[in-house]
């Protein structure tokens, strides 16, 4: 691969599409301007792609047509056919190939520094001497961007993976204890970035090598002790990693365009990482230290076959429900699984008529991404002066005749607030308890949230269970309230 210097139209270009993907992040913060904001990073992409494919003698038309087919091809299946609900398992899943992709382009760099113009000049590399090569022939600063780059593409390699199955369910969302992990886990980050230092005096084989092995490991190890309900904090961490594996990159590549975006992917991670801790009242670093959701065996309070619980038709909520002042309903997971969205609009359309007031209150966490249940709320035309944020809202359950919920299960558990052995424990929660009557839709009185949990809310005096799918449930009471 020839190295092209970049002529200052590209540079120019770089910025542009740079300047699209902070206009695609402005757009997106909103559900009325997502598509928006889709758009502007489509273009950005295409320009910072097509910028690149002139500029740089990379490969011929032929080869770069065929991995555009191939890629491109993969991609548009797997947009078609993903279910809404596996989204965040694609997310974890993508962003291991951006790790991946990180990894690879650092180990190109290292085997043929003088294509992507980081070798000293002078000094020829000689392939063949592998082991024999220290110091002077990758500069200083380009072996701490290619380690760096490197260490963070492979943790976020690894501990995507861990994610993307956790979050299929094909690896249990239980916490893996490791007896002295964290000694395990400081001692291996302290030697990955030892080791990076070292790499700009011995560029021999086996340092990069061990930072690559070490870095998959650390991934790994960081991912598997975080269960119970943190998992939407590793997700966005690892998206965050990713952007800067992506941005170190940037730098040893010379490509403005790829530092802007890993910089704009990192801290919009990092700072979506923030407001989600915020929001589950977790300390980041105990999160990414692992281990905080802990599953203990008895949390919920007593098993639930021994207490009673009150079993509801569509009839009786529908009934109920004509005759409130005000309801509020609480989405969450199970609404987005039987996509219950739109049948749940039509309900509260109804109630409107009647006279009924009805709010949407939405918790940071629920469904299994962020802006999970926003998104679904806006597809089914929910207007937006009618969806609540937690901390807006929870006060209101006091005075509120129905708490709707349906689908929804951790965040709205009370064992949050009380229960110190539960891996909930300290995530704020709606406070549905207070609430003159609760209704919850859910399949069966054996299905647990994404924390494994009981929930006390089932087997209290004021609770309704309305057991059936969402979707059909809601389309059973809307069908009631017309008689
Ligand atoms: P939960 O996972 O706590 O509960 C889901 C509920 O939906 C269960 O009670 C289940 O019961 C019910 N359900 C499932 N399918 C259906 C269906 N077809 N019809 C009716 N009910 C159904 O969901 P929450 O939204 O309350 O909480 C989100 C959890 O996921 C939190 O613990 C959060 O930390 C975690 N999480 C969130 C992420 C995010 O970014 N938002 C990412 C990863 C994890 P049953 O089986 O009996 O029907």
């Amino acid at each position: 691969m020839e190295h092209v210097t970049t002529p200052s139209w590209a540079m120019f270009a770089y910025l542009i599409s740079g300047v699209l993907f902070i206009l695609a992040l402005r757009g997106l913060s909103s559900p009325a301007t997502s598509r928006a904001g889709n758009r502007y990073g489509m273009i950005g992409m295409v320009i910072a792609v097509a910028t690149t494919l002139v500029t740089h003698d990379i490969a011929g038309l032929p080869e770069i047509i065929g991995a555009l087919a191939i890629g491109g091809g993969i991609g548009f299946v797997i947009a078609r056919r993903i279910a809404m609900t596996a989204m965040p398992q694609l997310v974890a899943a993508f962003h291991s190939l951006v790790g991946l992709a990180a990894v690879l382009v650092g180990w190109a760099a290292y085997l043929n520094p003088n294509a992507f113009d980081i070798a000293t000049g002078g000094v020829l590399f000689i392939r063949e001497h592998y082991y024999g090569v220290v110091g002077g022939v990758i500069k200083s600063q380009s072996c701490i961007e290619m380690g760096l780059g490197i260490a963070i593409g492979a943790i976020t390699f690894s501990g995507s993976i861990i994610a993307f199955l956790k979050l299929a369910g094909k690896m249990s969302g239980a916490p893996i204890m490791l007896p002295g992990r964290h000694v395990i886990n400081l001692g291996t980050i302290i030697a990955i970035l030892g080791l990076v230092g070292y790499f700009t005096m011995d560029q021999s084989l086996w340092v990069i090598g061990l930072i690559t092995l070490l870095a998959f490991i650390i991934g790994f190890l960081l991912i598997i002790p975080i269960g119970g309900a943190d998992m939407p904090v590793v997700v966005s961490m690892l998206n965050s990693y990713s952007g800067w594996a992506a941005a170190a990159m940037g730098f040893t590549l010379h490509n403005s365009a790829m530092i802007i975006t890993g910089a704009l992917v990192g801290s919009s991670g990092a700072i979506l990482s923030y407001i989600m801790c915020k929001a589950m009242n977790r300390s980041f670093i105990s999160v990414i230290a692992g281990g905080f959701g802990a599953a203990p065996e008895a949390s919920g309070g007593a098993p639930k076959e021994q207490r009673p619980w009150k079993r509801g038709s569509a009839e009786d909520a529908a009934f109920l429900m004509k005759e409130a002042e005000s309801v509020i309903i609480i989405p969450g997971y199970g609404m987005a699984v039987s996509q219950a969205q739109h049948a749940l609009r039509e309900m509260a359309d109804v109630l409107k008529k009647e006279g009924v007031s009805v709010k949407y209150a939405i918790h940071p966490v629920a469904g299994r991404m962020p802006g999970h249940m926003n998104v679904l709320l806006a597809e089914a035309n929910v207007p937006y002066d009618e969806v609540f944020e937690l901390e807006d809202i929870n006060s209101e359950f006091g005075q509120c005749d129905v708490a709707f919920i349906i689908g929804a299960n951790d965040v709205v558990n009370p064992a949050a607030k009380t229960d110190k052995s539960s891996p909930i424990y300290g995530m704020p929660v709606f406070d549905v308890d207070k609430a003159k009557t609760v209704m919850f839709v859910k399949r069966s009185m054996g299905g647990v949230g994404y924390s494994g949990v009981d929930n006390d809310v089932f087997y209290m005096d004021q609770t309704m269970m309305l057991l059936a799918d969402a979707k059909k449930m809601v389309e059973d009471i809307v069908k009631a309230l017309a008689h």
